[in-house]
Protein backbone atom coordinates (compact mmCIF):
# COMPACT_ATOMS: atom_id res chain seq x y z
CA UNK A 1 0.00 0.00 0.00
CA UNK A 2 0.91 3.37 -1.12
CA UNK A 3 0.44 6.40 0.65
CA UNK A 4 0.50 8.96 -2.19
CA UNK A 5 -0.92 12.29 -1.45
CA UNK A 6 -3.66 14.23 -0.15
CA UNK A 7 -6.42 16.24 -2.16
CA UNK A 8 -8.66 18.34 -0.08
CA UNK A 9 -6.95 17.06 3.32
CA UNK A 10 -8.14 13.60 2.38
CA UNK A 11 -5.26 10.79 2.15
CA UNK A 12 -5.57 8.99 -1.64
CA UNK A 13 -3.51 5.92 -0.82
CA UNK A 14 -2.81 3.31 -3.80
CA UNK A 15 -2.94 -0.15 -3.88
CA UNK A 16 0.67 -1.82 -5.22
CA UNK A 17 -2.27 -3.39 -7.40
CA UNK A 18 -3.02 -0.64 -8.97
CA UNK A 19 0.36 0.30 -10.61
CA UNK A 20 0.06 -3.37 -11.83
CA UNK A 21 -3.53 -2.42 -13.28
CA UNK A 22 -2.22 1.20 -14.70
CA UNK A 23 0.58 -1.05 -16.36
CA UNK A 24 -2.28 -3.00 -18.27
CA UNK A 25 -3.93 -0.54 -19.84
CA UNK A 26 -1.42 1.56 -20.95
CA UNK A 27 -0.16 -1.59 -22.12
CA UNK A 28 -3.61 -2.26 -23.83
CA UNK A 29 -4.33 1.19 -25.36
CA UNK A 30 -0.59 1.72 -26.63
CA UNK A 31 -0.24 -1.57 -28.58
CA UNK A 32 -4.59 -1.94 -29.17
CA UNK A 33 -6.79 1.04 -29.45
CA UNK A 34 -4.70 3.53 -29.96
CA UNK A 35 -2.76 2.02 -33.37
CA UNK A 36 -5.92 0.84 -34.32
CA UNK A 37 -7.40 4.24 -34.37
CA UNK A 38 -4.06 5.80 -35.85
CA UNK A 39 -2.86 3.40 -37.71
CA UNK A 40 0.18 5.33 -39.06
CA UNK A 41 1.75 6.49 -35.80
CA UNK A 42 5.03 5.37 -34.18
CA UNK A 43 5.00 3.12 -31.15
CA UNK A 44 6.32 5.88 -28.84
CA UNK A 45 3.56 8.25 -29.69
CA UNK A 46 0.93 5.28 -29.00
CA UNK A 47 3.09 4.49 -25.90
CA UNK A 48 2.64 7.81 -24.80
CA UNK A 49 -1.21 8.85 -25.67
CA UNK A 50 -1.64 5.03 -23.72
CA UNK A 51 0.17 6.46 -20.57
CA UNK A 52 -1.33 9.89 -20.65
CA UNK A 53 -4.87 8.40 -21.18
CA UNK A 54 -4.43 5.90 -18.32
CA UNK A 55 -3.35 8.58 -15.89
CA UNK A 56 -6.29 10.41 -17.06
CA UNK A 57 -8.99 7.54 -16.16
CA UNK A 58 -6.90 7.03 -12.93
CA UNK A 59 -7.63 10.86 -12.10
CA UNK A 60 -11.68 9.71 -12.91
CA UNK A 61 -11.82 7.47 -10.84
CA UNK A 62 -10.07 9.40 -8.32
CA UNK A 63 -12.69 12.08 -9.43
CA UNK A 64 -15.61 9.71 -8.55
CA UNK A 65 -14.49 9.13 -5.05
CA UNK A 66 -13.35 12.43 -4.61
CA UNK A 67 -17.41 13.71 -4.85
CA UNK A 68 -18.31 10.79 -2.31
CA UNK A 69 -16.08 11.82 0.16
CA UNK A 70 -16.62 15.35 -0.08
CA UNK A 71 -20.35 15.16 0.03
CA UNK A 72 -19.92 12.14 2.66
CA UNK A 73 -17.92 14.77 5.21
CA UNK A 74 -20.59 17.80 3.89
CA UNK A 75 -23.09 15.26 5.80
CA UNK A 76 -21.15 14.53 9.08
CA UNK A 77 -19.90 11.25 7.95
CA UNK A 78 -16.02 11.08 7.97
CA UNK A 79 -13.75 9.97 5.67
CA UNK A 80 -10.75 8.15 6.70
CA UNK A 81 -9.09 8.59 3.25
CA UNK A 82 -9.83 7.38 -0.58
CA UNK A 83 -8.11 3.41 -1.51
CA UNK A 84 -7.59 2.99 -4.78
CA UNK A 85 -7.49 -0.81 -5.55
CA UNK A 86 -7.29 -3.01 -8.77
CA UNK A 87 -10.77 -3.20 -9.08
CA UNK A 88 -11.42 0.74 -9.12
CA UNK A 89 -11.41 2.74 -5.85
CA UNK A 90 -13.20 3.01 -2.78
CA UNK A 91 -14.20 6.17 0.14
CA UNK A 92 -13.41 4.35 3.29
CA UNK A 93 -16.30 5.95 5.73
CA UNK A 94 -15.57 6.01 9.10
CA UNK A 95 -19.65 5.69 9.77
CA UNK A 96 -22.72 5.02 7.68
CA UNK A 97 -24.65 8.06 6.53
CA UNK A 98 -27.16 9.63 9.00
CA UNK A 99 -30.36 9.46 7.05
CA UNK A 100 -31.79 7.82 3.68
CA UNK A 101 -31.64 11.15 1.79
CA UNK A 102 -28.34 11.74 2.88
CA UNK A 103 -27.23 8.06 1.66
CA UNK A 104 -28.72 8.94 -1.56
CA UNK A 105 -26.67 12.07 -2.23
CA UNK A 106 -23.35 10.65 -0.97
CA UNK A 107 -24.32 7.71 -3.34
CA UNK A 108 -25.13 9.45 -6.08
CA UNK A 109 -22.84 12.18 -6.80
CA UNK A 110 -20.42 9.57 -8.12
CA UNK A 111 -22.24 8.22 -10.76
CA UNK A 112 -23.63 11.72 -11.24
CA UNK A 113 -19.77 12.66 -11.49
CA UNK A 114 -18.48 10.23 -14.19
CA UNK A 115 -21.58 10.82 -16.53
CA UNK A 116 -20.58 14.59 -16.04
CA UNK A 117 -16.44 13.69 -17.02
CA UNK A 118 -17.97 11.35 -19.82
CA UNK A 119 -19.73 14.34 -20.97
CA UNK A 120 -17.07 16.62 -20.83
CA UNK A 121 -15.04 14.19 -22.82
CA UNK A 122 -17.72 13.86 -25.64
CA UNK A 123 -17.95 17.44 -26.11
CA UNK A 124 -14.19 18.08 -25.71
CA UNK A 125 -13.84 15.62 -28.48
CA UNK A 126 -16.60 17.52 -30.79
CA UNK A 127 -14.06 20.83 -30.50
CA UNK A 128 -10.62 18.82 -31.39
CA UNK A 129 -12.02 17.15 -34.59
CA UNK A 130 -9.34 18.22 -36.09
CA UNK A 131 -6.71 16.37 -34.30
CA UNK A 132 -6.97 12.70 -34.27
CA UNK A 133 -4.80 11.96 -30.99
CA UNK A 134 -7.32 14.30 -28.91
CA UNK A 135 -10.21 12.75 -30.73
CA UNK A 136 -9.10 8.96 -29.44
CA UNK A 137 -7.91 10.27 -26.08
CA UNK A 138 -11.60 12.14 -25.35
CA UNK A 139 -13.73 9.40 -27.09
CA UNK A 140 -11.76 6.80 -24.49
CA UNK A 141 -11.97 8.92 -21.45
CA UNK A 142 -15.71 9.89 -22.65
CA UNK A 143 -16.46 5.93 -23.32
CA UNK A 144 -14.80 4.31 -20.10
CA UNK A 145 -16.38 7.25 -17.65
CA UNK A 146 -19.78 6.42 -18.86
CA UNK A 147 -19.21 2.79 -18.21
CA UNK A 148 -17.99 3.63 -14.62
CA UNK A 149 -21.17 5.38 -14.16
CA UNK A 150 -23.35 2.85 -15.81
CA UNK A 151 -22.24 -0.46 -13.78
CA UNK A 152 -21.83 1.78 -10.67
CA UNK A 153 -25.40 2.54 -11.21
CA UNK A 154 -25.99 -1.47 -10.38
CA UNK A 155 -28.55 -2.12 -7.80
CA UNK A 156 -26.44 -4.22 -5.92
CA UNK A 157 -24.93 -2.90 -2.70
CA UNK A 158 -22.28 -1.97 -1.74
CA UNK A 159 -22.09 -0.55 -5.23
CA UNK A 160 -23.17 3.12 -5.83
CA UNK A 161 -26.81 1.55 -7.06
CA UNK A 162 -26.78 -1.09 -4.21
CA UNK A 163 -26.60 2.23 -1.73
CA UNK A 164 -29.00 4.06 -3.72
CA UNK A 165 -31.42 1.18 -3.41
CA UNK A 166 -30.83 0.68 0.53
CA UNK A 167 -31.40 4.31 1.07
CA UNK A 168 -34.69 3.81 -0.77
CA UNK A 169 -35.49 0.92 1.30
CA UNK A 170 -34.41 2.43 4.35
CA UNK A 171 -36.56 5.61 3.64
CA UNK A 172 -39.65 3.48 3.22
CA UNK A 173 -39.28 0.68 6.14
CA UNK A 174 -37.42 2.95 8.46
CA UNK A 175 -35.28 -0.05 9.02
CA UNK A 176 -31.78 0.81 7.85
CA UNK A 177 -30.72 -3.27 8.92
CA UNK A 178 -33.44 -5.16 6.62
CA UNK A 179 -32.55 -2.48 4.26
CA UNK A 180 -28.91 -3.70 4.47
CA UNK A 181 -29.88 -7.08 4.18
CA UNK A 182 -32.13 -7.07 1.03
CA UNK A 183 -29.31 -4.50 -0.81
CA UNK A 184 -26.17 -6.87 0.13
CA UNK A 185 -28.70 -9.77 -1.07
CA UNK A 186 -29.30 -8.19 -4.81
CA UNK A 187 -25.13 -7.32 -4.29
CA UNK A 188 -24.67 -10.53 -3.99
CA UNK A 189 -26.44 -11.96 -6.39
CA UNK A 190 -25.63 -9.56 -9.14
CA UNK A 191 -21.84 -11.02 -8.34
CA UNK A 192 -22.89 -14.72 -9.10
CA UNK A 193 -24.26 -13.31 -11.89
CA UNK A 194 -21.17 -11.20 -13.21
CA UNK A 195 -19.38 -14.91 -12.17
CA UNK A 196 -21.77 -16.66 -14.39
CA UNK A 197 -21.50 -14.42 -17.57
CA UNK A 198 -17.36 -13.92 -17.04
CA UNK A 199 -17.39 -17.85 -17.27
CA UNK A 200 -19.74 -18.44 -20.17
CA UNK A 201 -17.37 -15.76 -21.91
CA UNK A 202 -13.93 -17.91 -21.14
CA UNK A 203 -15.91 -21.10 -22.50
CA UNK A 204 -16.76 -18.69 -25.79
CA UNK A 205 -12.72 -18.28 -26.07
CA UNK A 206 -13.08 -14.48 -24.46
CA UNK A 207 -10.48 -15.90 -21.93
CA UNK A 208 -8.80 -12.65 -20.05
CA UNK A 209 -11.91 -10.92 -20.60
CA UNK A 210 -14.49 -13.61 -18.91
CA UNK A 211 -11.65 -14.28 -16.59
CA UNK A 212 -12.15 -9.93 -15.19
CA UNK A 213 -15.40 -10.51 -15.12
CA UNK A 214 -14.90 -13.48 -12.63
CA UNK A 215 -12.28 -11.99 -10.60
CA UNK A 216 -14.87 -8.54 -10.18
CA UNK A 217 -17.93 -10.80 -9.17
CA UNK A 218 -15.84 -12.85 -7.11
CA UNK A 219 -14.54 -9.09 -5.33
CA UNK A 220 -18.18 -8.07 -5.15
CA UNK A 221 -19.54 -10.99 -3.74
CA UNK A 222 -17.34 -10.91 -1.03
CA UNK A 223 -17.67 -7.44 -0.37
CA UNK A 224 -21.31 -7.91 -0.17
CA UNK A 225 -20.82 -10.19 2.28
CA UNK A 226 -18.81 -8.22 4.46
CA UNK A 227 -21.08 -5.08 4.27
CA UNK A 228 -23.88 -7.68 5.73
CA UNK A 229 -21.73 -8.36 8.53
CA UNK A 230 -20.44 -5.20 9.08
CA UNK A 231 -24.38 -4.18 9.40
CA UNK A 232 -25.01 -6.70 11.54
CA UNK A 233 -22.24 -5.95 14.20
CA UNK A 234 -23.65 -2.31 13.87
CA UNK A 235 -27.13 -3.38 14.88
CA UNK A 236 -25.81 -5.32 17.94
CA UNK A 237 -23.11 -3.07 19.36
CA UNK A 238 -24.95 0.26 18.84
CA UNK A 239 -27.19 0.09 22.17
CA UNK A 240 -24.53 -0.63 23.70
CA UNK A 241 -22.13 2.03 25.75
CA UNK A 242 -18.65 1.36 25.20
CA UNK A 243 -18.38 0.89 29.46
CA UNK A 244 -20.83 -2.12 28.76
CA UNK A 245 -17.87 -3.94 26.68
CA UNK A 246 -15.05 -2.97 27.80
CA UNK A 247 -12.26 -5.02 30.44
CA UNK A 248 -12.28 -2.44 33.03
CA UNK A 249 -8.47 -1.42 34.03
CA UNK A 250 -7.75 -1.76 37.56
CA UNK A 251 -7.68 1.42 39.10
CA UNK A 252 -4.88 2.66 42.03
CA UNK A 253 -6.32 3.21 45.44
CA UNK A 254 -7.80 6.55 44.75
CA UNK A 255 -9.76 5.45 42.47
CA UNK A 256 -7.82 6.47 38.86
CA UNK A 257 -5.03 5.82 37.10
CA UNK A 258 -1.78 8.04 35.94
CA UNK A 259 -2.75 7.67 31.75
CA UNK A 260 0.62 6.33 31.09
CA UNK A 261 0.81 3.31 33.48
CA UNK A 262 -3.00 2.26 32.20
CA UNK A 263 -1.57 2.52 28.52
CA UNK A 264 1.34 0.36 29.44
CA UNK A 265 -0.92 -2.59 30.52
CA UNK A 266 2.65 -4.35 31.19
CA UNK A 267 3.93 -3.81 28.19
CA UNK A 268 7.02 -0.71 27.72
CA UNK A 269 5.30 2.67 26.83
CA UNK A 270 6.80 4.22 23.55
CA UNK A 271 7.13 7.82 22.55
CA UNK A 272 3.66 7.83 20.62
CA UNK A 273 1.86 6.19 23.86
CA UNK A 274 1.35 9.96 24.45
CA UNK A 275 -1.12 9.88 22.09
CA UNK A 276 -3.03 8.43 24.54
CA UNK A 277 -4.87 11.16 26.79
CA UNK A 278 -8.58 12.25 27.10
CA UNK A 279 -10.06 14.06 24.23
CA UNK A 280 -7.47 11.69 22.02
CA UNK A 281 -8.57 10.54 18.62
CA UNK A 282 -8.28 7.32 19.16
CA UNK A 283 -10.21 7.17 23.04
CA UNK A 284 -13.85 7.01 23.36
CA UNK A 285 -15.75 8.11 26.56
CA UNK A 286 -17.53 5.44 28.61
CA UNK A 287 -20.73 6.40 27.57
CA UNK A 288 -19.83 6.72 23.87
CA UNK A 289 -21.71 3.71 21.64
CA UNK A 290 -19.84 0.44 21.64
CA UNK A 291 -19.82 1.19 17.50
CA UNK A 292 -18.06 4.09 17.81
CA UNK A 293 -15.62 2.69 19.53
CA UNK A 294 -15.38 -0.75 17.44
CA UNK A 295 -14.79 1.39 14.43
CA UNK A 296 -12.11 3.48 16.31
CA UNK A 297 -10.74 -0.18 17.17
CA UNK A 298 -10.45 -0.70 13.22
CA UNK A 299 -8.22 1.98 12.79
CA UNK A 300 -6.38 1.97 15.67
CA UNK A 301 -2.31 0.69 15.41
CA UNK A 302 -2.53 -0.69 18.80
CA UNK A 303 -5.22 -3.19 18.77
CA UNK A 304 -7.13 -1.23 21.71
CA UNK A 305 -8.76 1.84 22.32
CA UNK A 306 -8.52 3.29 25.72
CA UNK A 307 -12.03 4.35 27.13
CA UNK A 308 -11.03 7.66 28.96
CA UNK A 309 -13.53 9.30 31.15
CA UNK A 310 -12.63 13.19 32.73
CA UNK A 311 -9.10 12.19 34.33
CA UNK A 312 -8.61 8.38 33.50
CA UNK A 313 -8.28 5.32 31.56
CA UNK A 314 -11.08 3.01 33.22
CA UNK A 315 -10.68 0.32 30.94
CA UNK A 316 -9.64 -1.32 27.29
CA UNK A 317 -11.05 -2.73 24.22
CA UNK A 318 -9.70 -5.01 21.93
CA UNK A 319 -11.43 -7.12 19.45
CA UNK A 320 -11.63 -9.70 21.83
CA UNK A 321 -14.08 -7.51 24.34
CA UNK A 322 -16.68 -7.33 21.00
CA UNK A 323 -16.13 -10.55 19.54
CA UNK A 324 -17.63 -11.71 23.39
CA UNK A 325 -20.53 -9.29 22.88
CA UNK A 326 -21.08 -9.96 19.32
CA UNK A 327 -20.99 -13.83 20.26
CA UNK A 328 -23.46 -13.65 22.99
CA UNK A 329 -25.89 -11.33 21.23
CA UNK A 330 -25.79 -13.74 18.19
CA UNK A 331 -26.47 -16.63 20.24
CA UNK A 332 -29.21 -14.62 22.51
CA UNK A 333 -30.69 -13.66 18.60
CA UNK A 334 -30.45 -17.95 17.67
CA UNK A 335 -31.99 -18.87 20.96
CA UNK A 336 -34.87 -16.23 20.04
CA UNK A 337 -34.96 -17.10 16.63
CA UNK A 338 -35.43 -21.10 17.78
CA UNK A 339 -38.32 -20.39 20.26
CA UNK A 340 -40.25 -18.18 17.91
ZN1 LIG B 1 -19.03 5.28 -6.56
Amino acid sequence: MLQAFRVAGIPIRVDASWLLVFGLISWSLASGYFPRVMPDASVGAAWLHGIVAAALLFASVLLHELSHALVAIEHGVPVAGIRLHVFGGVSEMVAEPPTPQAEALIAGVGPLTSFVIAAVCYGMGRLVAGNPWMVALTGYLAAVNFIIALFNLVPGFPLDGGRLLRAMLWSWSGHFGWATRWATRAGSTFALVLVALGVLRAVGGELVGGLWFVLIGLFLHQAARSSLALAQIREQLEPLRAEDVMTPVPSTTDGSQPLAEAAADGEQVSGDEALLSPGAADAVAPQASAWEAFLKLGVSRRGRVPVVDERSVVGVITQRDIQRVVGVERRRADVARRAA
